[in-house]
């Protein structure tokens, strides 16, 4: 491609949008446009990228041999009202309806679909199992879409289904999914690690489920990391604390003046007790369907709720806090909550590590007011319920008796162990063995193309711009020539055609002077720019050749480029 006759520009300026640097980088170096808000036009060379991470991973779906299929992206309302899921997907589900007044929406997922298609072609057990892939545009109305092509409202997901006949089969085509990712993300050159995920509420419990997550400070998941190898979304992430010292001596519960100390710290501070010898007590809402109710959630003073766990355990659409308001309007003074003398109508909840025979501090439910001496075991109204509710923290033990860490990561994939939860609401069987019909099992496998090209720039870049790896680079070489005279551009042009025979290249040939070339170039971020001078070409025969990532230079006589470039090329990775 010649630069002189394309479309392509770089820009100055960082739209005030773009925080994150794959946002930033992909607007300034010219690869993607906004349409609307979380909607992107991609230009050639985004489009090039894009091209090439569908390749990667269309190669290894064929290689575990899923077959590719292309379901439409609009779909009939219908399906989804048979699963249930027309009303239960919420506001990110974008719903149209045609002329003729039917319910239709832009498919956020295909289950539905993929699921129809099975029971109207698939019989017998004789033919399970079954693999069907798509690399295809999804639409889901995100509440905050952001970040450029890493959470739009419109990208591309490779969403890939399995139907088994049984546990043993769903779980060998499930590891077949996870070694292909695993290829898939090796081939692109990025830094990953798998971690656990959250099955959900109605997951069965041996339901696997494991995210892809590709390491960076911008991303949107914290990934809970053990130093001997356990690693979970913080979601699902379930570990103990170290060395917990309880309040064991037997005391009284007593109500001590705490004026104006609402948090846990001022009157931890003012009692001169530890933190974990005092309860946080936080209000929550359940919401299902037009029902709630209202949880009080017992932690240790220090500790922080997990809502994905309440949710999970309450089987809740979704949990929220009580707002002032709603507390004000109950009598619940927000600062000084507990359980004793809490409204009859709310639901206490304690987590796993709150000990039910020591003694702790907790709100008086009255203003200003503690009580120290808080046994739950003694002083609760009801049962002490416990339950796995706390957020998952740094110098934790993890489950494989690991210390620790945290990492910050982007989800690329996610795959996941459906069970027959939609073969039972769409009704799709197949007849076993004894002529029973029976609904199969299924498995769901997601990789985002358009995340994994910004998850890459993230992992990929420096002061001056994107460094792609060279499997998913829109080009190999950017071939800049300085120079003016008709000999030189004669010259340049014997060189790009020569170039061209072995590598995809870009050959600028603008007017522009050194400085703003190399600059385009280096935001552009090919694995290699190919420097032709006039001035240095006459003198010694030589071209430069640049590493993009090292910044290594090589300079290099006409006649030996094409072999250099070679040997170069087999060390980029
Ligand atoms: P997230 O938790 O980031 O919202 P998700 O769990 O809803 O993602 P899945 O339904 O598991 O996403 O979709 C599979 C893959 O599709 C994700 O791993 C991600 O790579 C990609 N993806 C999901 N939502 C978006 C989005 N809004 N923009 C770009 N890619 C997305
Ligand atoms: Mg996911």
């Amino acid at each position: 491609m010649k630069l002189s006759k394309s479309i392509w520009q770089t820009y100055k300026e960082t739209p005030t949008d773009a925080v994150i640097p794959s946002h930033q980088l992909m607007m300034r170096a010219g690869l993607i446009q906004k349409s609307a808000a979380g909607i992107y036009n991609y230009l050639p060379f985004a489009y090039r990228v894009i091209r090439k991470i569908e390749q990667v991973v269309r190669e290894e779906m064929d290689a575990i041999d899923s077959q590719e299929i292309l379901m439409s992206v609009v779909t009939p309302g219908e399906l989804w009202q048979e699963s249930g899921r027309w009303e239960k997907m919420g506001g990110e589900m974008l719903k149209i309806k045609d002329k003729g007044g039917r319910d239709l929406c832009l498919s956020p997922t295909n289950e539905e679909v993929v699921t129809d298609i099975f029971r109207s072609n698939i019989k017998s057990y004789k033919q399970l199992p079954q693999s069907l892939y798509q690399i295809n545009t999804k639409f889901r109305d995100e509440i905050r879409p952001r970040f450029g092509l890493m959470r739009g409202r419109e990208f591309t997901m490779k969403d890939a289904y399995t139907f088994h006949i049984d546990k043993a089969c769903l779980d060998e085509g499930y590891d077949r999914f996870y070694s292909a990712y695993q290829k898939v993300l090796e081939r692109l050159g990025l830094n990953y690690i798998i971690v656990e995920a959250d099955a959900g509420a109605m997951a069965d419990g041996d339901a696997k489920t494991h995210e892809f997550q590709v390491v960076a400070d911008s991303g949107e998941d914290t990934i809970i990391l053990s130093d001997k190898g356990y690693a979970a979304n913080i979601e699902k992430a379930q570990t103990n604390r170290v060395g917990l010292d309880f309040d064991t001596t037997d005391q009284k519960m007593e109500k001590v003046a705490t004026p104006n100390m609402s948090t846990i710290e001022d009157v931890c501070n003012f009692l001169k007790v530890p933190q974990t010898y005092s309860l946080k007590s936080l209000m929550f809402k359940s919401i299902n369907g037009d029902k709630e109710q209202v949880y009080l959630i017992m932690l240790l003073g220090d500790d922080e709720l997990n809502e994905l766990k309440l949710a999970n355990y309450l089987a809740s659409d979704h949990v929220v806090p009580l707002t002032d308001g709603e507390m004000f309007s109950r009598n619940i003074p927000k600062g000084f909550i507990g359980p004793v003398n809490m409204n009859d109508d709310v639901i206490v909840l304690y987590d796993n590590h709150v000990n039910e025979n020591s003694f702790y501090t907790i709100g008086a439910m009255e203003k200003d007011m503690h009580f120290k001496g808080f046994c739950p075991a003694r002083d609760s109204q009801g049962e002490v319920t416990k339950i796995d509710l706390r957020l998952a923290k740094v110098g934790d033990k993890a489950i494989d008796g690991g210390v620790v860490s945290e990492k910050k990561g982007i989800e690329v994939g996610h795959i996941f162990q459906l069970g027959d939860k939609y073969t039972k609401s769409l009704n799709a069987t197949v007849l076993d063995q004894n002529g029973k019909a029976v609904h199969p099992l299924m498995g769901c496998y997601g990789i985002g193309i358009t995340r994994l090209m910004a998850a890459a720039i993230e992992q990929n870049h420096d002061e001056a711009g994107i460094i792609w790896p060279s499997s998913i680079a829109p080009y190999d070489i950017y071939f800049a020539l300085i120079g003016k005279t008709e000999e030189i551009h004669q010259t340049a042009d014997e060189i790009y055609k020569e170039m061209k025979k072995d590598f995809d290249v870009i050959f600028d040939d603008r007017k522009q002077g050194p400085g703003f070339k190399f600059k385009d170039s280096d935001l552009l971020g090919l694995p290699v720019r190919v420097i032709l001078g006039e001035r240095d070409y006459k003198v010694t025969g030589e071209l430069e050749i640049v590493i993009r990532e090292s910044g290594e230079k090589i300079k290099v006589k006409k006649e030996n480029l094409s072999s250099k470039l070679k040997e170069i090329f087999k060390d980029i990775k």
